[in-house]
């Protein structure tokens, strides 16, 4: 039974953990249960997936990915890892447009806290949606699709126990993953279209350290992009060796890299997925901000760059399409994610208030998964449809079966 979450400093505070094998389990649990909430793998830095109550794991479900070929859609089971689902549509030559960093975490999961990866003309992974099967709180089923999914998939566990997600998927590609290191701040900021559009999916990575420089992961997707053949990227070298993101962390625990041609699960997470991704020790925080007010929100940052430095594992900046759902952390408008990987220390919660204050100036929405410190007004005002979800929770769930502590805070 799950106790904590992935990082293993959220205690839960439910009760027990359910985890009902079939959907007609389900339905009686949710019946006789008055306050429950769905976990996925539990890779969330919050208590988004906690409640008071009994968490409800859909894992010991049956598992299956079912693919319409014609329709160019994935029926993917909620509770499967999105990694296994990856392999699956793989296997069958199908893929998704993107993946976030590793795929241990749940499908259902991954889309309800507005999860990314990166890539200029890739939304969330949550865009990705086209249908959701949801178990009410009143005990019936509902199949959302389309128009109606805008206020639904970023949907913090509040709305139901979604049991199976859509994703419109497309003939599978491969991908060559380049490292870069030795990238300038400077050179990034000056040249910051040009690097995050230099190929399907890019990261920078950097420590903050006083030269500011970084290291560049450039996914590029070999039937659009082709392999890259410049020697250098802005003022970075190439890598020689595999690395990790994490400055010392064990390259073995990444996929691989130096252009090696592979599948686009096998290269578009940073991580692979029988090991431990990233460090393992660690916290972390991510600002979702405008496009066209990053490159000032990375300037701004650079008064807190000492405190930051002290506390962190690595910084990681990557862009993304926009959507319009109503949650995502890029409704709206183009967005880069400016992301913190911190080491597992109780000052990193002391840095929060400070981030904020210098984020929100710039439209900066936190990622509903990770740990931030803002007021629940301020957060409700960053989305501007956060009155018409409110209204769609009261009317899915008009007892509170699915609040808890988090949705407390926000919905009150
Ligand atoms: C090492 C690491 C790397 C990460 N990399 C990225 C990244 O690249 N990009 C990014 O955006 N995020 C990243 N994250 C954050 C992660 O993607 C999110 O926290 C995601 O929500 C985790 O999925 P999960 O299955 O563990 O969800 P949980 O943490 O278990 O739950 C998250 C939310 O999903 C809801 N939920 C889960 N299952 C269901 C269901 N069946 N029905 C309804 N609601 C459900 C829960 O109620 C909760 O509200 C990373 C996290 C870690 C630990």
């Amino acid at each position: 039974m799950m106790r904590t979450n992935w990082s293993g400093h959220v205690a839960f505070a439910a009760e027990r953990c359910e985890n009902p094998r079939s959907e007609d389990e389900l339905r009686r649990l949710v019946a006789s249960t008055p306050r429950l909430h769905a976990v996925g793998t539990g890779h969330s830095f919050n208590d988004v997936a906690d409640t008071d109550g009994v968490q409800v794991s859909l894992a010991e479900m049956p598992q299956r990915v079912e693919v319409d070929g014609e329709a160019r859609i994935a029926r993917i089971s909620a509770g499967m890892r999105f990694g296994q689902a990856a392999r699956q549509l793989n296997d069958g030559g199908w893929a998704v447009a993107n993946l976030a960093s590793l795929g241990h975490i749940g499908v259902a999961g991954t889309v309800a806290t507005g999860t990314h990866g990166s890539g200029d003309r890739n939304a969330t992974l949550s865009a990705l949606v086209r249908g959701l099967r949801t178990l009410r709180a009143d005990g019936s089923i509902e199949d959302v699709r389309d128009a109606d999914l805008a206020g639904e998939v970023v949907g913090l566990g509040a709305l139901g126990i979604v049991t199976e997600v859509d994703l419109v998927i497309e003939p599978a590609f491969e991908v060559g993953q380049y490292v870069f290191d030795g990238v300038s701040h400077e050179a990034l900021l000056a040249d910051f279209d040009v690097a995050f559009g230099s190929a399907y999916s890019v990261s920078v990575f950097t420590t903050w350290e006083p030269s500011l420089t970084g290291r560049a992961w450039l996914k590029r997707r070999l039937d659009t992009d082709g392999p890259w053949t410049a020697t250098s990227f802005l003022d970075g070298t190439p890598a020689l060796t595999n690395e990790n993101p994490v400055p010392g962390a064990d390259p073995a625990n990444c996929t691989r890299q130096l252009g090696t041609p592979g599948p686009w699960h096998e290269r578009l997470p940073h991580f692979r997925l029988d090991h431990t991704p990233s460090s393992g020790d660690e916290l972390q925080t991510e600002y979702l901000v405008p496009r066209d007010q990053a490159v000032a929100g990375l300037r701004d940052l650079e008064a807190l760059a000492p405190r930051i430095r002290e506390l962190l594992l690595v910084c990681e900046i990557r862009t993304m399409a926009a959507d319009d759902l109503w949650l995502s952390g890029a409704s709206g408008r183009a967005t880069v994610g400016l992301h913190f990987t911190w080491q597992r220390r109780p000052e990193v919660l002391d840095l929060l208030p400070a981030l904020d204050e210098v984020l929100a100036p710039r439209g900066g929405r936190p990622h509903w998964g990770k740990l931030f410190s803002a007021s629940a007004e301020s957060v409700r005002q960053r989305y501007p449809r956060f009155d018409d979800f409110a209204a769609l929770v009261g009317s899915k769930d008009p007892t509170g079966r699915f609040r808890n502590r988090m949705l407390d805070w926000l919905l009150s």
